[in-house]
């Protein structure tokens, strides 16, 4: 069902005032995790000004460590919830857990599968249940076929709104956090009619390559970017090194915007 042999036309994700898939990118931006309602109102309110309409956070957080902050939950849906109704904004944010995907719909507007979940096909099959997008992250060491089969569980339950996102994988080169696999765009989008994103703060993992590797992504045809801003990155309670400040989003997206790619 994911193949472009099977649909030719691109799949279009209506989200709000932005049609993901269509002639026009689109920017997601926001916390990487939810910390606090004036956190989260603060970014909102920037995203807002600049014109992005995807807001996103994590309010489950999947940490390598299980002494790291673990993420509001619910709590944390429901401040999503309250700032993308004050500043009309849609939201994004991952859900670990198929006993919360029903009712996240209640909450967000787009449920994102991380890459640590890609091969959890409970979830996958959970998702694939419900009528809401999915954003469905590249698994740690995951292949394309295996991104693609995970994204056909969804599709295959009858769940068609779904986005694929390069995140980064795996490789020995420790320059980057990941290793951002821009090839993984073309390849995507020849294979398959779903939207193709491509996550710059998880794949590099640092803020000074992030422009450059927006522009590639969006070079090769890329739909989308995803990228974290926080108020204060320095206080993060996640990946406090990667998220760009407000004002530093401000330029990267001003930069993105000149080179006539977006
Ligand atoms: C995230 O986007 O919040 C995240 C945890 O990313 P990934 O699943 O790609 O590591
Ligand atoms: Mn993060």
């Amino acid at each position: 069902l994911v193949s472009r042999k099977r649909q030719q036309a691109d799949t279009i994700i209506q989200l709000g005032p932005a049609a993901i898939g269509g002639d026009k990118p689109i920017m997601i931006a926001g916390p990487c995790s939810v910390e606090s309602y004036e956190q989260v109102r603060a970014v909102a309110a920037a995203m807002k000004s600049a014109g992005v309409t995807v807001l996103r956070g994590g309010a489950f957080k999947p940490r390598t460590s299980p002494y790291d902050f673990q993420g509001l939950g619910l709590e944390g849906l429901r401040i999503l919830k309250d700032v993308a109704d004050e500043f009309g904004l849609q939201t994004i944010s991952e859900i670990v857990d198929p006993a919360h995907i029903e009712i996240a719909g209640q909450y967000i507007d787009v449920i994102q599968i991380g890459a640590r979940n890609m091969h959890n096909f409970e979830l996958l099959k959970a998702a694939g249940e419900v009528r809401i997008p999915i954003l469905l992250k590249r698994g740690l060491s995951a292949t394309l076929d295996e991104f693609l089969h995970a994204a056909e569980y969804i599709l295959s339950r009858g769940n068609t709104q779904v986005m694929l996102i390069e995140r980064g994988i795996r490789t020995y080169e420790r320059a980057t956090r990941n290793t951002l696999d821009i090839s993984a765009v073309p390849i995507l989008k020849q294979e398959s009619h779903l939207p193709v994103l491509v996550d710059v703060t998880h794949s590099t993992g640092r803020k000074d390559i992030f422009a450059p590797c927006a522009k590639a992504a969006l070079a090769a045809g890329a739909d989308g970017i995803m990228v974290e801003v926080h108020p204060n990155p320095a206080t993060a309670l996640s990946d406090a090194q990667q998220q760009l400040t407000i004002e530093e989003f401000n330029q990267f997206y001003a930069a993105i915007q000149r080179s006539g790619l977006f």
